[in-house]
């Protein structure tokens, strides 16, 4: 170790506030409730209850009502073995034309090989709702596969959804060519991939007639033709291009053929988007209507139909039964209409009119919007059930309806739009394994390993409810470290262990039994077992420390809400759970943040590493302050390392002047509203939201995106901090950047690539400007403590936007010249910073102990 003075760290306190955390509703709290229909109160209708007393049980009312949304172990079995049973039956060519599911085949032959190559153009219809898109598709052939796809999406008018034929084909073919037009390419000779993604008879690879439409399009004149020739007139109507539609397929095909190969072969394609399918590749001797004994094709299961036989019966709802009534087909696509997003928003809508209506919601009111059909989105229901929402903005959407929204309304409007959005994960579930049984039945096989891709924005906006694993927020990953500190250099081995969300933000004993499995796990893995290591734990969140291996956690950031963990020492809850794990032997020496740990890494190298800076998720600093200066420790020569915890500067107003609207609704949407002020205006988790932010109000203005509000780019997290520094690097030509935006969906003129490069620019030049300010703070402190006429100082700096946006770390450097001239600062980045430094803590602290027994 480099610095005696080092040996005692013993981080000051924080001057922050004890909060509770907020727990999100979470679907299991509905098990407990017994079997019960729906509440049979008198309805009135509108607003008539409004006066009466709110129902104290209000919640259970609600749960009741939910009741119906629950489907059991034993009816899901139901469903998979009902479902294989349809498949197997119009796979043989006995299904009735009222049957349940159609198995089509798409003469599709074989999956992807990897080597194909060339620039294709495809259109795409039915896959998204009430739009189409144009697609320009490079494929790289060798090297694996890759395609970098350029697109644009168009808005389907209703009229054009509802109205003839021709109409529909005529506006595919004006957006195709008005998409080309704007691509430096040649006119002549385009080959095009069309993918129609409603229920079709198709006879070849480039014939297929449409069977019936589905997903809310209804055009005359289209039922029983040729889509692909209805196409191909178009264009030719048009006149622009001369293109050749060379092959049809739907939307879970392409899902299927456009996996990345490297996990197995992918054989499934399964899509939930506004409506739900799916397809596999099936034996091709098993499809009756192919008279053909070799080879494999790939089937479209069209399960969005099962059930319009009257299987689902018992599992439908009266909300199911409303829905159907009033779409635009009676009777058809009953499964699709429990799974799929053009129906989630209305189940969700029907619900929460009725409880309104039966007093139980909104004061016993109702709204002309919630009365309206149509009026609650897919991407509603998905925010309002994400428990990253927060109940403001819940609060906030539910307003928008209208709606006269009571203290207790936000959390009971989650609840049901959890318990649509879990039947519908359940069901899709049930229905992916009668696929896969077939897979196994039809294969022979006792185990199948096969890989299934998935798509649709069902999925990617809420992958959480879909038992998969999601985006979400960065800081939720840990790692474990074995770390060797020899006179050689230090030696780092480790791996990466995730915080599933349930587990962030449940019970604090699940949370450290989890840490200490994996710690147990890593153990093993190294051939470790049974030793009792002296373990360092980096623990990155404000804590008062009472010593070097007691810290009492202050509140929780950076999204974690484990419950009972507040107010307690993180340490003894570490030391508790290695204590439930029986025969494990691990001594926690110390606990160290992370800001510390880089402090530390970098200090080994260089005995001027005074200070540590993380710009990662959040934002943190610490440096060596004089501990005659540290009120809270005793003692007055020597040095202490002080976790400043500065994210939360400004909760005070302090950063008022400072603040946009903006940052207004950032922090509004936030699990921590009014909380780490600081930290929501530089850090990774927030830099994205407040670009996204001020695009829509660009967008709302009418100056981007020709004044079009798309739900893509209202939908939470989707524009990703590293896209600025994409977007902001020097070595991409704008159209790069408008690559990057059309990929998110985004309509763009020539001028809204260079407004959003502005935007981003702005952003994360304010960040890094504040950010630096901040850092010049700390080393005029220091400076001004030892009285020095100039400093010479180093700071060790860890965080991905720190390191990998283009322009962070410099603006930082030249902010800190400007307003702290008197220091020479060197900027360190550390390398596996906080763990190694934690290790090196970890090293003193034994060290240490060992002195005091002798
Ligand atoms: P942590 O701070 O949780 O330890 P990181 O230092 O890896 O983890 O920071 C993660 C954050 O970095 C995320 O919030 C993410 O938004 C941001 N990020 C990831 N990639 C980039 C990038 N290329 N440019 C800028 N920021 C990025």
């Amino acid at each position: 170790m480099p610095h005696t003075e080092r040996e005692e760290l013993t981080p000051k306190e924080s001057n922050q506030l004890l909060l509770p955390g907020s727990h999100p509703p979470m679907w299991n709290h509905m098990d407990s409730i017994g079997p019960t229909g729906l509440p049979h109160r008198e309805g009135v209708p509108g607003c008539s209850q409004e006066g009466l007393p709110y129902p104290s049980n209000s919640s259970e009312l609600v749960l009741e009502c939910l009741q119906q949304f629950k489907v059991t172990g034993t009816q899901l079995q139901q469903i998979q073995a009902s479902l294989l049973g349809s498949m197997e039956q119009a796979l043989g060519g006995q299904a009735s034309p009222a049957s349940a599911v159609r198995m089509l085949p798409t003469y599709v032959g074989s999956i992807p090989h990897g080597t194909e190559q060339g620039d294709f153009v495809v259109l795409e219809l039915g896959a998204t709702g009430a739009s189409l898109r144009v697609l320009w598709v490079t494929l790289m052939g060798t090297g694996g596969h890759r395609m970098e796809p350029r697109s644009q999406e168009f808005v389907i008018p209703p009229e054009v959804m509802l109205g003839p034929g021709q109409q529909l084909f005529d506006f595919a073919a004006h957006c195709l060519s008005e998409f080309l037009d704007a691509l430096p390419m040649g006119k002549q000779g385009l080959q095009l991939g069309f993918s129609f993604s409603f229920p079709c008879h198709q006879t070849g690879l480039d014939r297929s007639t449409l069977i019936s439409w589905t997903k809310g399009f209804r055009c005359s004149g289209v039922e029983g033709h040729d889509v692909v020739q209805l196409l191909r007139d178009a264009i030719k109507r048009h006149g622009a291009y001369n293109i050749d539609v060379v092959a049809v397929v739907n939307d879970t095909v392409g899902t299927m053929m456009g996996c990345e190969p490297g996990v197995g072969p992918c054989e499934v394609g399964l899509v939930v988007d506004t409506g739900t399918n799916a397809c596999y590749m099936e034996e091709a001797r098993h499809v009756a209507v192919l008279d053909e004994d070799r080879g494999r094709v790939c089937v479209s299961v069209e399960w969005g139909s099962f059930g319009d036989d009257g299987v689902l019966g018992p599992m439908l709802t009266t909300f199911d039964h409303a829905l159907d009534r009033e779409s635009l087909n009676p009777g058809a696509q009953r499964f699709e209409k429990m799974i799929g997003g053009l129906y989630l928003g209305e189940l969700v809508r029907l619900v929460l009119a009725h409880l309104a209506q039966q007093g139980v919601l909104f004061g016993g009111c109702t709204s002309p919007a919630l009365l309206s059909r149509g009026s609650i989105l897919l991407e509603h229901v998905a925010e309002m059930e994400d428990p990253w929402a927060g109940a403001a903005r819940v609060h906030a959407l539910l307003q928008d309806l209208g709606l006269n929204v009571g203290a207790s309304d936000v959390e009971l409007v989650q609840y049901v739009c959890a318990a649509v959005f879990t039947r519908a994960a359940r069901l899709c579930a049930a229905a992916l394994a009668a696929v896969l049984s077939r897979l196994q039945h039809s294969r022979e096989q006792q185990i199948l390993q096969i890989a299934v891709a998935t798509g649709g924005r069902v999925f990617e906006q809420h992958p959480r409810a879909w038992g998969l694993p999601g985006p979400g927020p960065g800081g939720t990953n840990f790692r474990v470290l074995l770390v060797r500190v020899t006179a050689e250099g230090v030696k780092i081995t480790n791996q990466i262990y995730s915080i599933p969300e349930n587990v962030a933000q449940g019970s604090g004993q699940q949370l450290f039994d989890h840490i200490v499995d994996c710690i147990v796990d890593f153990q093993q893995k190294q051939g470790l077992s049974g030793q009792s290591l002296p373990l360092g734990f980096t623990f990155s969140f404000p804590c008062r420390q009472l010593g070097l291996d007691q810290g009492i956690l202050l509140n929780w950031t950076k999204g974690f809400s484990a419950s009972d963990c507040e107010g307690q020492d993180i340490v003894c809850l570490l030391r508790e759970a290695i204590g439930r794990r029986q025969a494990v032997e691990l001594n926690v020496v110390a606990i160290v943040n992370d800001t510390v740990g880089t402090m530390m890494s970098c200090g080994y190298e260089d005995p001027r590493c005074e200070v540590g800076l993380i710009v990662g998720t959040g934002t943190n600093a610490c440096y060596m302050e004089e501990l005659r200066n540290v009120a809270a420790v005793a003692g007055d020569s020597g040095h202490m390392c002080i976790n400043m915890e500065w994210g939360a500067f400004g909760d005070d107003g302090s950063l008022g002047l400072l603040r946009t609207c903006f940052d207004a609704s950032v922090d509004q949407a936030s699990i921590n509203p009014g909380k780490q002020s600081f930290e929501k205006m530089i850090s990774g988790m927030y830099l994205g939201e407040i670009v996204r932010h001020i695009l829509l109000h660009l967008t709302s203005l009418g100056v981007l995106f020709r004044g079009q509000q798309t739900q893509r780019l209202q939908t939470r997290d989707i524009f990703k901090t590293k896209f600025l520094s994409e977007i902001e690097s020097d070595s991409l030509a704008l159209r790069q950047v408008r690559a990057i935006l059309e990929d998110l969906g985004l309509p763009l003129t020539s001028d809204d690539a260079l407004m959003v490069l502005e935007v981003c620019q702005a952003v994360s030049q304010r960040a890094a400007q504040l950010c630096g300010a901040g850092v010049a703070a700390v080393v005029e402190k220091i400076r001004e403590n030892r009285g020095l006429e100039e400093l010479t100082v180093s700071i060790g700096v860890d965080g991905t936007l720190y390191k990998l946006h283009p322009h962070f770390s410099s603006l930082v450097a030249a902010t800190v010249r400007e307003l702290a001239p008197r220091c020479v600062v060197t900027f360190l980045q550390s390398e596996d910073g906080s763990g190694k430094g934690a290790a090196l803590v970890t090293a003193v602290a034994c060290r240490l102990a060992q002195m005091a027994r002798v």
